[in-house]
């Protein structure tokens, strides 16, 4: 039996009544002699959950009723790609014919090309594991079941759907009355782990791993779960997270699930964050041009600018100091002195002087040829996904909007791939701190009592540039030597040395 799938379209201009869709629909079953049945939505919301035909229409092909699906256009579906994604590979798993119009849809090449979009879209390779989960999470947020880890405040119960954690919804109370009464989310983190509260991570076991997205090199960091503390910033997610007022939002759906604050009191609390931000007082005098190039050495966290109303004060500090438990007790780094360094490092092309004395250590030649090829290809690659999205929007796959903002992810990757390539060719571009140095690794010797600031270079991310200064920031040696293993206390660094010439004359290197 074929199904005639109708619904009204959000699109204005794609407005085509329920009566002329069904009819033209029943011509298409009669034409090629087919039993029909005919399924109508007549919200005009997208979601699956407003769409009650829809829901039985997949049940009945789920119970084998239906062979075949006809719809008007592409649009009468579903526009979101994962939905649509879903519904795809349902029709592929029950052998569902679709027929869009006069014409029969090929539903492999749909569903591949969907998942090629999503693989555009997520920036990773989408298999059948990926088919399974879409699958999956959409099922379980429809019946308000809990995929993965709840969130803090609930559990799973036995059907796996959403149930409050009354220990942990104190908490979430807490917070919320916390931050009405005026605190900021960084001491109400502190106050909950003074108290030595566990966080969701606590009760489980095992490590997580987590990007680095503030730092340029975006660094994986592994800790044990037991080991993560409260931080602002998840205080700040639970306030804003509108489950706590028993909404659970999922793939811009929202759906149902049992409260723990009231909906207005909830707003209340965010209103007043709003406020509270707004009145902190806080405003950034200082563009900190190395934000996200420093590293700590010594702990692999952020450093970050604080300035002072001293402005001798002013530092590049280890984002640790801002947990008394976390402190690593690295150095911060007067903030003038590390920019005109860095200044200094790229205006007098100290990088060139890096790559030609250590291209015994790093075969530049080879590697300049082995990474423009790689860019190339890259390029390429690029190209076929631009012109893949083109031929999904004249198939109507996907809409306008959806494609701009893909189109302009590629173009901007398509951008930076070219200007390395043109660095790399040495053509006539611009030195900017992005381009030359990918990071900055800072650490204080207690040992020597000297500081060691390291550049990475965006050359060649093996070789590492080191300046040894003394605690007035004077400065003592400089190293290039392979990024691997680095003891500075022990300065026998199996290195090239680099005249000090090139930095001893300069003024930069002598604080009074
Ligand atoms: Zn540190």
């Amino acid at each position: 039996m074929i199904a005639i799938y109708c619904r009204i379209s959000k699109d204005r201009k794609k407005q085509i009544s329920i009566d002329a869709q069904t009819k033209k629909g029943i011509e298409y079953a009669n034409s090629i002699g087919k039993e029909y049945k005919i399924y109508t939505d007549k919200g005009f919301s997208g979601t699956t959950s407003n769409r009650p035909s829809l829901i039985q229409l997949l049940k009945d092909i789920e119970s084998k009723i239906i062979t075949d699906v006809w719809i008007y256009d592409q649009s009468r579906l579903e526009r979101s790609i994962e939905v649509k994604l879903f519904l795809f590979t349902k029709f592929k798993k029950f052998n569902i014919s679709v027929h869009i119009f006069n014409t029969l849809l090929d539903v492999d090449v749909q569903t591949e090309g969907l998942m090629n979009i999503l693989s555009i879209v997520n920036g990773m390779f989408v298999d059948l594991t990926k088919e399974k989960i879409v699958n999956a999470i959409q099922i379980n947020a429809e019946n308000g079941k809990v995929h993965a880890l709840p969130p803090y405040g609930y559990n799973k119960d036995v059907n796996n759907k959403f149930q409050i954690n009354t220990e942990e919804a104190e908490i979430i109370k807490e917070i919320f009355s916390l931050s009405l009464s005026g605190k900021g989310t960084n001491s109400i983190a502190e106050i909950l782990t003074n108290r030595g509260v566990l966080t969701a991570y606590n009760k489980l076991n095992g490590t997580l791993t987590t990007t680095n997205r503030n730092n340029v090199l975006k660094q994986l960091k592994t800790i044990n779960k037991k080991e993560i503390r409260w931080s602002g910033t998840t205080v700040l997610h639970i306030i804003k997270n509108p489950i706590y007022k028993g909404i659970r939002v999922f793939q811009g759906i929202d759906y149902k699930v049992p409260e723990i604050v009231s909906a207005d009191y909830w707003q209340l609390v965010n209103d007043n964050l709003v406020r509270n931000r707004n009145n902190s007082g806080k405003k950034v005098t200082h563009n900190y041009k190395l934000k996200g190039f420093l590293t700590c050495s010594k702990c692999g966290r952020n450093y970050y600018g604080r300035t002072r109303v001293n402005k001798r004060d002013n530092a590049y500090i280890c984002s640790s100091k801002r947990y008394k438990h976390l402190n690593c007790n690295n150095r911060g780094i007067n903030i003038p002195f590390l920019e005109s360094l860095t200044d200094y490092f790229i205006n007098e092309k100290q990088y060139q002087y890096i790559i030609d004395n250590a291209s015994y250590l790093i075969k530049e030649t080879d590697n300049d040829v082995l990474e423009i090829n790689t860019l190339k290809d890259k390029l390429i690659e690029l190209e076929n996904k631009r012109s893949n999205l083109l031929d999904f929007i004249a198939d109507g796959i996907i809409s306008k909007n959806d494609a701009k903002i893909k189109l302009q992810s590629i173009n901007l990757l398509e951008e930076e791939i070219q200007s390395k390539i043109k660095f790399i060719l040495n053509s006539e571009n611009k030195t900017t701190y992005k381009n030359i140095i990918s990071n900055i690794r800072i650490e204080f010797n207690y040992t020597y009592n000297v500081y060691c600031i390291s550049y990475i270079t965006s050359f060649n991310d093996k070789v590492l540039f080191t300046y040894v200064f003394d605690k007035m920031y004077k400065f003592i040696e400089s190293y290039v030597s392979n990024n691997e293993l680095i003891e500075y206390g022990s300065v026998n660094l199996n290195i090239i040395d680099v005249p000090n010439e090139y930095l001893i004359n300069n003024r930069y290197f002598y604080k009074k």
